[in-house]
């Protein structure tokens, strides 16, 4: 525990873990600035520009977006005035370079991250999660097979960005397969 409330954070879990959920809810909370970069995506693409049709085809596949356009897209959310009383990162970083090109960001506009926060959900569950939000929801990215490639993109590539991160930063694990309020309170008191 410390006495300095900790708001700058990244959140991470794999898909269907809860974190868009427990992010929205730290936001409508604390005042902090909501950066999900899937629904970012997913905006950009819903204006049908030529940058979003060629994230439609990486979207659809659950493959990841190029690190590149990730960053550049998340740069001014990041340095602006919106994230003053502190950010919750959602679905970022997701590659070890993501995470690397995250901490030169913000050490130049000196916000450094204060904590990541995983929530941590068994496979199986996340499949019975996301095979119900696909019918709730309609998201092209909840097929049964883009699902299996999100869960394996997960392990394979964002689970070492933990790893690195724990290195520099405090790294919290939650049992995310609670009920949402349990997660939620178990999430205060991990930042605050
Ligand atoms: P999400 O809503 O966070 O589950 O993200 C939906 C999709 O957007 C992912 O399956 C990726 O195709 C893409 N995406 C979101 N965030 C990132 C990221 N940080 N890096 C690369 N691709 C991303």
């Amino acid at each position: 525990m410390t006495d300095v409330a900790r708001h700058n954070l990244a959140l991470f879990g794999p898909a269907g873990s809860g974190k868009g959920t427990q992010a929205v809810y730290l936001e409508r909370e604390l005042g902090v600035e909501h950066i999900a970069t899937g629904e970012m995506l997913r905006q950009e693409r819903a204006l049908g520009s030529e940058l979003g049709q060629t994230l439609a085809a990486y979207l659809d596949a659950g493959k990841l977006v190029p690190d590149e356009v990730i960053v550049a897209m998340i740069r001014h959310r990041l340095a602006g005035p919106q994230a003053d009383a502190g950010f919750v990162l959602d679905g970022f970083p997701r590659t070890v370079a993501q995470a690397k090109a995250l901490m030169e960001l913000l050490a130049q506009v000196e916000r450094p991250l204060d904590i990541a926060v995983v929530l941590e959900v068994p496979d199986d569950q996340l499949v019975a999660r996301l095979a119900r939000r696909a019918r709730q929801e309609d998201r092209s990215d909840d097929t049964p097979e883009v699902i299996a490639e999100r869960l394996r993109i997960y392990h394979d590539e964002t689970e070492p960005v933990l790893e690195y991160l724990s290195q520099t930063l405090t790294v919290v694990r939650i049992d995310g397969a609670r009920p949402v309020e349990e997660v939620t309170e178990a999430v205060l008191q991990a930042i605050e």
